[in-house]
């Protein structure tokens, strides 16, 4: 068998992606997946019951769809059956005072909702969403390409940079100020599970808002393990091959150049001209000889900060459940639980090792709205997600995660039209069954890790390398260690496959199916 050009360690969306981009510039790559499935955090698994097809993680793939490769259609992934719906209404925020807010993809609609609390804040939320529409394209552009360290010296580079110096929060109290409006905004701000009273996370409420204003929850039909189903037969009709149950145990280096690497089973892969890696950024040393790497590299890595972690509940219901309004019950693939204080309290008890049922935020996520196949006999899944520490204090998850799993669907049962009798099956996971499943989720951490000034941007994995180039020649690292981090945006896929290809003198720009 020929040696592929590029071994690439793991099969994330991003890894899957760059790998794509390759393949279509007529690179061989082989791709070596621990689990036997592929897609890491975008996978679609039957959880509870037959026939129910859960998203074991990911769901909405809102961010990706501003990347160039959904953007211009740039490999052409509807060929392979991936159709995404932009749900509408995006979200519905039902209150325990019984009032709630429906988000609308049309913005007006949306400022017609938050009127009827605050003529003052409908008004703020039409100006955030017109200040995003000056700033997104500076922000794509330090998405979609390796972090610089120098800012661009304009007055939108200036004004963004300005923004996300702040907190969420910050933004959100100074333009805000009905209770229900400032609990929307924290909570959308809340999505990408970073801090929002940290300063850095000043631009969340408005990319976030205004991602789901465009495009909803952008939803895959036949779940989240479409996306990489997809990118597989791509990637196999272009030459590729992907191979499962195939841990890497080691990355070799033969003369200072990243030559292969090897899996459990002892087998090794050769790689001719690169060695591409989504193994967690704080894993690298194990999986090279030791010595490879400069002290500082690795210092920082093994110093990395998971951030907060997650906890969900997928449940098998029997009918498709409504959320509870003022206006009636409504159908819709996300709803919203949560005040802003209920939220800053829960990020306080997540730093005392503590769950936090009192007032928690809480994302339910209800596909079968507008993808029923996937539940049989008009049945629905069901997701809970909210945040909860990787380590208790004073107590253990094998018992804590069935507590903790029935307060939260007690609670989505309190703002849902379903009723324990409904519930046919429910599966909890926690921060540790999360990481269990997916080496990548390492200490917990469902996003690559914290987002703050020491692990983002030219500081992401580790200051120097922040361009995709690991320190041994010929390695280069993907995924959402790298920036721009974690979620189902694919940016750190293509942007790493963009680096790799002008390295091997491809023109990135000219690889488009
Ligand atoms: C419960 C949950 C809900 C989420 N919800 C959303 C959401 O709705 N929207 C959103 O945008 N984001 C969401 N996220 C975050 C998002 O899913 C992730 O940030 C993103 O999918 C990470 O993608 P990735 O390509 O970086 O890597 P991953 O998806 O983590 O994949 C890495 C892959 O590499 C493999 N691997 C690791 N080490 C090795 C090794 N040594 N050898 C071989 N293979 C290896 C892993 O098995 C895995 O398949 C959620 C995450 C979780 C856990």
């Amino acid at each position: 068998m020929q040696e592929p050009d590029v071994v690439v360690a793991g099969a994330g969306h991003n890894s899957l992606i760059a790998a794509a981009y390759l393949a279509v510039a007529g690179l061989r790559v082989t791709v070596l997946e621990a689990r036997d499935v592929i897609g890491g955090n975008t996978v679609t698994e039957e959880l509870t019951l037959p026939g129910y097809l859960h998203d074991s993680c990911s769901s909405a793939h809102v961010l990706i769809q501003s990347n160039p490769l959904m953007r211009n259609n740039e490999l052409r992934l509807d060929r392979y059956g991936l159709r995404y719906v932009f749900t509408d209404p995006p979200l519905v925020m039902p209150f325990p005072d019984g009032a709630s807010i429906t988000m609308w993809r049309d913005r007006d609609r949306t400022a017609s909702e938050l009127e009827r609390f605050s003529p003052g804040d409908a008004k703020s939320y039409l100006n955030l969403l017109t200040e995003w529409d000056e700033l997104k394209a500076h922000h794509g552009f330090l998405s979609n390409s390796p972090p610089s360290a120098s800012t661009v010296d304009s007055d939108v580079g200036r004004r963004y940079a300005r923004l996300n110096a702040r907190s969420a929060k910050e933004v959100i109290f100074d333009r805000f100020e009905d209770p229900h409006v400032r609990s929307l905004l924290m909570w959308l701000a809340f999505a990408t599970i970073q801090d929002p009273e940290r300063p850095g996370t000043g631009i969340l409420p408005m990319s976030v808002t205004a991602g789901r204003q465009e495009f909803g929850w952008a939803t895959p039909i036949g779940g989240s393990g479409m996306l990489p189903q997809a990118l597989r037969q791509l990637i196999e009709d272009n030459g590729g091959s992907i191979v499962t149950g195939s841990p890497v145990t080691e990355i070799t280096v033969t003369k200072g150049r990243a030559s292969g690497v090897a899996t459990a089973d002892g087998t090794r892969y050769p790689a001719r001209r690169a060695v591409l890696s989504t193994i967690h950024a704080a894993l690298l040393p194990e999986v090279l000889p030791e010595g490879s790497l400069p002290a500082s590299f690795v210092s920082r890595v093994r110093s990395w900060k998971p951030g907060l972690t997650l906890f969900a509940v997928h449940l098998a219901l029997r009918s498709k459940p409504r959320f509870k309004t003022d206006g009636g019950l409504r159908g819709s693939v996300a709803g919203a639980i949560g005040s802003s204080d209920g939220l800053l309290a829960q990020i306080e008890a997540h730093r005392s090792g503590l769950t936090d049922e009192r007032d928690p935020w809480v994302l339910v996520v209800n596909p079968c709205e507008v993808d029923p196949a996937r539940a049989p006999n008009g049945g629905a899944t069901l997701k809970l997600l909210t945040i909860a520490p990787r380590s208790l204090d004073g107590a253990d998850w094998t018992t804590e995660k069935h507590r903790f799993a029935t307060k939260l669907v007690e609670l989505a049962a309190s703002r849902m039209d379903f009723e324990e009798d409904d519930i046919l099956a429910l599966t909890p996971e926690s921060p540790i069954d999360l990481e269990e499943r997916n080496p990548h989720n390492l200490w917990g951490s469902c996003h690559g890790g914290e987002l703050s000034a020491e692990q983002s941007g030219v500081n992401r994995p580790a200051p120097g390398y922040s361009t995709y180039r690991m320190p041994v020649d010929g390695l280069y690292q993907t995924g959402a260690t790298t920036h721009p981090g974690g979620s189902v945006s694919g940016r750190p896929g293509r942007n790493a496959a963009r680096v790799l290809l002008a390295d091997l003198g491809l023109d990135p720009d000219l690889v488009v199916v």
